[in-house]
């Protein structure tokens, strides 16, 4: 009988002593991939804007014996290159390459729900609640950074090719959302607006960055539980986020939120599969199946 052997899923999806890092890892969607990878082997570093965020994250979640690590390299806001430039300094000091960046940091943006037949109604709404401050900043940390972030560490993962751990392929996961899939603005057209350009610019980056060897992938997830969901996080950064929240919204089939693991596994093979390039991978609970999109 031919071995199955090389298709054992803890060989298959191994992340073992993987150099990461994780933009916004301290909170939410980016600490569920920061755990999920250093559960697994990864040496994790995580950065944000509140160190204290991060400090505690590591202390909360960093893994039992036989697991990676979780290491708060320092605050670093994404939106500046000077940050960046630090950032990848920093990381070069300690690392001589980085196999997976997981571009996370994002924010929520101004709300106005054009809940009215009225043009003058939907105007004045629009108008008085929407600022173009409020766009620009949207704008600049859920893409501009994305792209600034995944450009400032283009020569730290290329330089992970090859050497002792071949076959290995450098890349880089951008969180974006499935907001910016549907046709339906949920009241916030700028985030919508605003990830429907991250999912462009990660095509892009993919198809660009070929030549580089680095590959470029995206996760759009549904409603999972978070900070900026929530508004909040428990003393370890976590965050609950009840069942009937996302029943209310009557367009999850799944009726319930995404969890830890769920965001782990696409996490893991999107990392893991080198054939996988310039693919978006939704993990919404079924709700591009109810919400029109595309
Ligand atoms: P959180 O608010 O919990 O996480 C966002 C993280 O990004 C925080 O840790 C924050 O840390 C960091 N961050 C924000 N701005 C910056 C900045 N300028 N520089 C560096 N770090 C920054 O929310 P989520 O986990 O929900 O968000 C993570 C990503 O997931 C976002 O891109 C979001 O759009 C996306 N997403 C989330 C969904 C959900 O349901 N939760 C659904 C779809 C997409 P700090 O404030 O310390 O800087």
């Amino acid at each position: 009988m031919a071995s199955t052997h090389q298709l054992k899923v803890q060989d298959i999806f191994s992340v073992k002593d993987y150099v990461c890092l994780v933009t916004g890892g301290g909170t939410g969607i980016g600490l569920m991939a920061t755990q999920a990878l250093a559960a697994n082997g990864a040496k994790v570093y995580i950065t944000g804007r509140r160190m204290e965020v991060l400090e505690n994250a590591a202390k909360s979640h960093s893994p039992e014996e036989g697991g990676g690590q979780i290491i708060p390299i320092g605050p670093c806001d994404v939106t500046s290159k000077s940050d960046l430039e630090k950032l990848v300094k920093n990381l070069a000091s300690k690392e001589k390459y980085l196999n997976l960046l997981v571009t996370n940091a994002g924010i929520s943006g101004p709300k106005a729900p054009p809940d009215s037949a009225s043009a003058d109604e939907l105007h004045d709404k629009i108008w008085q609640n929407e600022s173009v401050e409020d766009w620009d900043s949207v704008l600049k940390t859920n893409v501009t950074s994305v792209y600034f972030s995944t450009v400032a560490f283009l020569p730290l993962l290329q330089a992970s090719i090859g050497g002792k751990f071949a076959p290995r392929s450098p890349s880089v996961i951008v969180i974006s959302s499935m907001s910016g899939i549907m046709r339906d603005s949920q009241g916030h057209f700028a985030y919508n607006a605003a990830k429907g350009a991250t999912i462009h610019l990660s095509k892009l980056m993919s198809a660009e960055f070929e030549k580089a060897e680095v590959r470029v992938n995206s996760i759009a997830p549904g409603y999972f539980p978070s900070e900026m969901t929530m508004k909040e996080s428990d003393d370890s950064n976590k965050t609950h986020m009840p069942a009937e929240k996302v029943q209310e919204k009557g367009h999850v089939p799944a009726n319930r939120p995404g969890s830890d693991e769920e965001m782990a596994q696409a996490v893991i093979f999107l990392c893991k599969n080198m054939y996988v390039n310039g693919e978006l991978i939704a993990v919404d609970g079924g709700v591009l199946n109810q919400v029109p999109g595309r």
